[in-house]
C-alpha cells in the first residue's frame, strides 16, 4: 500500500441549502475509507463567477490519503453524486462541487484528471480558504491577483 501523503479538496455549492451541502460534504470526506480528515477551513461565500444563480459556500480541506488520485476523484464523485440524488433539482446547478486542487507534489494531466486543479490559482474562493490552512502553498502575488473577486468569511 502506498505512503499517505497531503491533499487538498476544494468544496463548492450554490444552491438554498449550501452551506449544509458542504458541511455534510466534509463529514462524508472524513467517513472515507482511504484517507483522514486533518484539516478544514472556515465556510466563504462568494459570487458566482462567469454564471447566474445563487452565492456560492466554498471550503477547503486537507486529507492524508493513500487512495490514488483517481481513486480519490472516483470517492468525491460518488459524494458529488449523493447530494446530487438528495437534492434533485432538474437543469439545476450542481449542489456541490468536489475537486482535487493539489495531491502531494503531483502534476498530472490526463483525460480525467488535472492536477494542480487548472483555474486554482484563479479563483479567491479557492485560494483564500487554501490560504487560510496551508499559507504556505499560496503565493501573495497569486492573492493579490484575485482580490478584485467578492468572497467573505460566513
Ligand atoms: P468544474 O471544472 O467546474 O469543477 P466539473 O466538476 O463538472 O466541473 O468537472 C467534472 C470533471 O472534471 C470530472 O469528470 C473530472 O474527470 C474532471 N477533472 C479534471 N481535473 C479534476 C480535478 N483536479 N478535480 C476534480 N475533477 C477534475
Ligand atoms: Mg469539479
Amino acid at each position: 500500500m502506498r505512503a499517505p501523503v497531503s491533499a487538498y479538496i476544494g468544496l463548492g455549492a450554490n444552491l438554498g441549502d449550501a452551506r449544509s451541502t458542504v458541511l455534510q460534504a466534509l463529514k462524508a470526506i472524513a467517513d472515507l475509507d482511504g484517507l483522514v480528515l486533518t484539516g478544514q477551513s472556515s465556510l466563504y461565500g462568494s459570487a458566482p463567477i462567469d454564471a447566474g444563480g445563487d452565492d456560492y459556500v466554498n471550503a477547503v480541506a486537507e486529507v492524508q490519503t493513500r487512495l490514488s488520485p483517481h481513486a480519490l476523484l472516483e470517492q468525491l464523485q460518488s459524494i458529488e453524486n449523493a447530494a446530487g440524488r438528495a437534492r434533485p433539482y432538474r437543469n439545476a446547478p450542481r449542489t456541490l462541487d468536489l475537486d482535487i486542487l493539489l495531491y502531494d507534489q503531483l502534476v498530472l494531466n490526463d483525460d480525467d484528471l488535472v492536477i494542480p486543479h487548472p483555474r486554482m490559482r484563479q479563483r479567491a474562493f479557492v485560494l483564500r480558504p487554501l490560504a487560510e490552512i496551508a499559507p504556505a502553498l499560496v503565493e501573495r502575488a497569486h492573492l493579490q491577483s484575485v482580490a478584485d473577486q467578492a468572497v467573505w468569511v460566513l
